[in-house]
């Protein structure tokens, strides 16, 4: 289930959508520093994780900054591809670290031949889980929304749990939980 997800294109085309839908409700809002006019300041990224066609496209990430001299205040929006500065997509941040749970050689194989990602950056990827996510403010705010607390060792599999639906729907909620960390903005 995992692995098909990881190279789903039209999964990736669903989280591109919903990033823009994201990115208009920013926009629509204005600045919030002054109520100004929010132009377009999107830059360039070339995630990894995608699928062999996924590589050939540009990848934008939306962001936007304040019309205004005075101002000119920058807003990105939260991201559900897109997962703070990591070159990896979040799918994959997400899919590869839960992979690794009970990983096998041939498991870890079948990781880097689908997404190119070696055994130490999922290592690094289920540290940062583990470790670092659960200390942080973003996870003490977003904590409180869970009905009970999860298991922090056992991130990111124990958050997928919480949610219900197919592993799309799953993915969906969970990279959308995450998403107030990767833009700095909470909407
Ligand atoms: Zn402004």
């Amino acid at each position: 289930m995992s692995s098909t997800l990881l190279t789903d294109t039209r999964l990736y085309a669903l989280l591109k959508r919903c990033d823009e839908d994201l990115a208009r409700t920013i926009r629509e809002a204005g600045c919030r520093c002054c109520g100004g006019v929010l132009h377009s300041a999107r830059y360039r990224r070339k995630p990894r994780g995608l699928s062999p066609g996924g590589t050939a496209q540009e990848h934008w990430r939306m962001s936007f900054c304040c019309a205004r001299d005075l101002c000119r205040k920058r807003a990105t929006p939260p991201s559900l591809r897109f997962l703070g500065r990591r070159v990896y997509l979040a799918t994959a941040v997400v899919l590869a670290s839960m992979m690794r749970c009970g990983a096998t050689p041939v498991r870890v194989r079948r990781l880097e031949e689908l997404i190119g990602v070696s055994r130490r950056t999922v290592k690094r990827w289920q540290q940062w889980w583990r470790c670092l996510l659960p200390r942080s403010p973003f996870w003490r705010g977003a904590g409180a929304q869970l009905c009970e607390p999860v298991v922090t060792s056992d991130l990111p599999r124990s958050l997928w749990d919480r949610f219900r639906g197919d592993g799309e729907q799953r993915l969906l909620s969970l990279l959308r939980f995450l998403s107030p960390l990767t833009g700095g903005t909470r909407i």
